[in-house]
């Protein structure tokens, strides 16, 4: 299907380029990031179109094509229609390891077969016999292929390695394995071992290795991202999936730097950029070092807290009181949660913030960075329900603000608002900046039970004298709220 000659296809890759560009640039704030998901998908869309009509494809070969990507959007689309909020992480986790495999896959196939490398030159490596040396079937007179090669290396590595530590990730979001750390014993020995096998085996591959080497390399680098997956508790995995997503990008970068494809160049190294920052900033919202989160349980500092329900004594409150109290508020801000999302109540919190705006409260959503369980949780939530985006203030914007807030509603969130961030130098969450809703008149939790949070540790602030709680899921406690606030 050759029907696009090399200039126009160049075009295209440089417009499916911009187009992914411009789809970030959309995705970094919530009132245009509907329009850069589009401009993303558009970007990809444009770029399967020119590989089709660009490349002569050898007949059966674009067959195969057709069939795999055919499959591929059979199982893919149903699964991402009808996934869950809650479930999204797994999902990225699913897809970002398809990416690290497929590049891992293509790296090993550029081994195999004729290759171009950039700047016009041609590796020729006919299929191998089982065993010889890549080097043995290069023509000397062309510039030395080594750095193609180390590309090519570096994109099986690294995507071996986020392939299979995303399916361990997957498999510990899903519940499909334990989320707790798994750590092996003598996990740091095997794990320097494996770094120094994987490392080794690509140098051969580089220096004159085989294609059957290069498999070794795929599994061993597979190995690797096991276990640099199996020690990380449930709570970091998503900080997790984000550092993997940014290992595709660079695997991804490496193969389209061997391929000369200027495309999986600029599409890997934006992936890569954005996943790192996106890593840096969650594990900043945490207040946690991203080496912290992949290494500490091997040091013995687990991240997994307790799930076991507190027996001290709480202030309850009933819907009743609490639509009281929040009609004759002067300023009122809703600290959304993980509980929201499990409730699926942003449309009632929606619902009600509405109401007390129109009885002149003045209500703001407070939205902790890492508040529920991935990033952008609250704000994908609650853009759902159509909450005005100006509604939704920052952490560090609303905190200045909560001594003169005379009610802070907490619905389903938990860790994002314990002061033992500040002030418990043992709490796994001692660092992480949190919602100062301690600093407010008062404060009114919407929660189950009185079992803690991610983190797993108390929560003092549900104890404290300006503390009420109204137990029940979140969706049909607010509900309550609404229908009293209506005869307050
Ligand atoms: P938490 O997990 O601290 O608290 C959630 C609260 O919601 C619990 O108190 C739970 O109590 C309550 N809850 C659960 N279901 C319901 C329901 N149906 N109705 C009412 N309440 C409910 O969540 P936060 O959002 O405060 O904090 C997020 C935590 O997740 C932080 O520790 C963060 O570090 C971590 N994290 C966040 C990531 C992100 O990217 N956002 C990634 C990885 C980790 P009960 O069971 O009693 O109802």
């Amino acid at each position: 299907m050759n029907v696009l000659g090399a200039p126009a296809a160049e075009i295209g890759y440089l417009v499916a380029a911009v187009l992914l560009i411009l789809s970030l640039k959309g995705l970094s704030a919530p009132s245009t990031a509907r329009r850069g998901n589009a401009l993303g998908a558009l970007g990809a869309l444009l770029a399967v179109l020119v590989v089709l009509t660009s490349t002569d494809f050898a007949g059966a070969n674009l067959t195969i094509v057709l069939v795999t990507m055919a499959v591929g959007a059979v199982v893919a689309v149903p699964a991402a229609r009808r996934v869950k909020i809650t479930a999204m992480p797994q999902l990225v986790a699913l897809l970002n390891g398809v990416g690290g495999g497929a590049a891992a896959l293509i790296g090993i196939v550029e081994l195999a077969l004729p290759t171009p490398l950039p700047e016009g030159t041609y590796l020729w490596v006919e299929i191998l016999p089982e065993d010889a040396a890549l080097t043995d079937y290069i023509d000397p007179s062309i510039p030395s292929p080594v750095p193609a090669l180390v590309a090519i290396v570096l994109g099986i590595a690294v995507g071996a390695i986020s392939f299979a530590g995303s399916v361990v990730t997957f498999l510990k979001l899903q519940g499909w394995m334990t989320a707790r750390p798994l750590v092996l014993p003598g996990a740091p020995v095997i794990m320097g071992i494996a770094v120094l096998t994987t490392v080794a085996t690509g140098w051969a591959v580089v220096v004159g290795g085989s294609v059957s080497l290069a498999v070794w390399l795929l599994v061993i680098a597979a190995f690797l991202g096991v276990l640099l997956v199996l020690p990380v508790g449930g709570a970091d995995v998503p900080i997790v999936i984000s550092l993997l997503n940014a290992f595709t990008g660079l695997a991804v970068a490496a193969t389209g730097w061997a391929l000369g494809n200027v495309l999986l160049l600029v599409a890997g190294a934006l992936v890569g950029a954005s996943g790192t920052i996106l890593t840096l900033a969650m594990a900043k919202g945490m207040g946690r070092p991203v080496v912290g989160i992949l290494f500490g349980a091997l040091r013995g500092s687990s991240t997994a807290g307790s799930t076991q329900a507190s027996d001290r004594p709480v202030r309850s409150a009933t819907a009743g009181d609490v639509a009281v109290t929040l009609a004759y508020a002067r300023r009122v801000v809703v600290v959304p949660g993980y509980g929201l999302a499990v409730a699926q109540a942003q449309h009632t919190v929606a619902e009600l913030v509405e109401a007390l705006r129109a009885r002149g409260v003045d209500v703001v959503y407070g939205i902790h960075p890492v508040a529920g369980r991935m990033p952008g949780h609250m704000n994908v939530l609650l853009a759902e329900a159509n909450v005005p985006y100006d509604l939704l203030v920052e952490a560090s914007d609303v905190n200045p603000t909560m001594p003169a807030t005379d009610v802070v509603v907490v619905v389903g969130a938990n860790d994002v608002v314990n002061p033992a961030a500040r002030t418990d130098p043992t709490a796994p969450i001692y660092g992480m900046p949190i919602i100062d809703a301690d600093a407010a008149g008062q404060v009114i939790f919407l929660k189950r039970s009185m079992r803690p949070g991610f983190a797993g540790i108390e929560n003092a602030l549900l104890f404290a004298a300006k503390t009420q709680v109204l137990f029940g899921d979140a969706k049909a406690s607010l509900a309550e709220v609404l229908a009293a606030l209506k005869t307050a």
